[in-house]
């Protein structure tokens, strides 16, 4: 009746020990994309300021211990330790290890609070996921959604870095964070495939910031062809690179931004809901992203949007041929 310690009550994986990783998540079951995994408060909160000071956040974390159930001490004191903290600080040292940031871990925006959790801090490092992780900070809990179809017995992973960087500063990050040598698909590539692929990751990175560079300058003097025509290599170059997780939405959110500064109200739409659904499913239709794009621009477009006369009308999309919907999506062609 009772489940087994290691199992999540709700049954959808477990905590199993790996050969080389110590202890990891994994699926019970088959999970296709878009399964909310997890939804966890966490154990312990820390200030990021107070990491600073090692021996005032020692005794902060030893503190909370004391008002959690044992088994949930318990839980905390068998994670990860990082060897380099003296044994005075040896709570500090588990709490360094397994900590993430409360706003989503691989954003990397230097929010004030980081938390450990119970099921959630067990979860391994890929640069290639089957998972991406956000924190709902509204209702102050960690979410983990499957963002690839995982089969039962396959091991649950977040990226612990930004997925949209290259190998050297992924390992860079890694290291001084988390002291380990990533083994993951992405970075044991033989060495030309490896720097092809660093070489397509820094190309885009530099591709999107000087679009929103252009953009916000007010200097972008493409025309509404051509600057989608930009978009969709970089949203093509993002998926040879099989990015999964939110960072795909990038183009499809600037593309979506184009289309309101340029009047194109079918495509636009189009925009709105392709993103709108690839935030449910990688992030939840609770998540702030998905709240956003829906009461932005969706719910009430286009009466927010009184000032705007579109210079294009929904009806283009209807009686489009099929095949010709995304040629005409990213602007290959306009339909009479
Ligand atoms: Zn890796």
């Amino acid at each position: 009746m009772e489940n087994s310690p290691h199992e999540h009550p709700n049954g959808l994986f477990r905590v199993q020990s790996t050969p080389d990783k110590g202890f990891g998540l994994f699926a019970l079951q088959d999970l296709p994309r878009g399964t909310r995994i997890l939804q966890e408060d966490p154990l312990i909160t820390i200030a990021k300021e107070l990491l600073q000071q090692p021996h005032a956040a020692n005794s902060e974390i030893a503190s909370q211990l004391e008002d959690l159930p044992e088994r949930s001490r318990k839980a905390f004191l068998q994670l990860a330790n990082d060897p380099a903290q003296p044994e005075g600080l040896r709570l500090l040292g588990i709490y360094m290890r397994n900590n993430s940031s409360l706003d989503g871990i691989a954003r990397e925006d230097f929010e004030a609070m980081t938390g450990v959790f119970l099921w959630f801090s067990r979860i391994n490092h890929s640069c290639s996921p089957n998972c991406e992780a956000s924190y709902d900070s509204k209702n102050d809990h960690q979410v983990v959604h499957v963002i690839q179809d995982v089969i039962a017995g396959e091991e649950l992973t977040v990226s612990y870095v930004k997925v949209l960087s290259p190998s050297w500063v992924r390992r860079t990050k890694l290291r001084a964070s988390y002291g380990f040598d990533c083994g993951c698909s992405a970075c044991v590539l033989p060495e030309d495939q490896g720097a092809t692929r660093d070489g397509l990751i820094t190309q885009v990175q530099s591709e999107i910031q000087e679009y929103r560079y252009e953009n916000e300058l007010g200097s972008f003097n493409f025309s509404h062809r051509r600057r989608l025509g930009t978009l969709r290599l970089i949203y093509d170059t993002l998926r040879d690179l099989d990015i999964k997780d939110s960072s795909l939405g990038f183009p499809i959110q600037l593309a979506l931004q184009g289309c309101v500064c340029d009047k194109q109200l079918p495509r636009g739409l189009v925009f709105g809901i392709m993103l709108r659904n690839m935030y449910l499913t990688v992030l939840g239709g609770d998540s702030e992203e998905t709240f956003a794009i829906e009461d932005q621009f969706l719910k009430h477009h286009p009466q927010t949007i009184p000032a705007l006369e579109w210079s294009s009308a929904t009806s283009t999309i209807l009686n489009m041929p099929i095949n010709h919907f995304e040629n005409w999506l990213w602007g290959r062609y306009e339909l009479a």
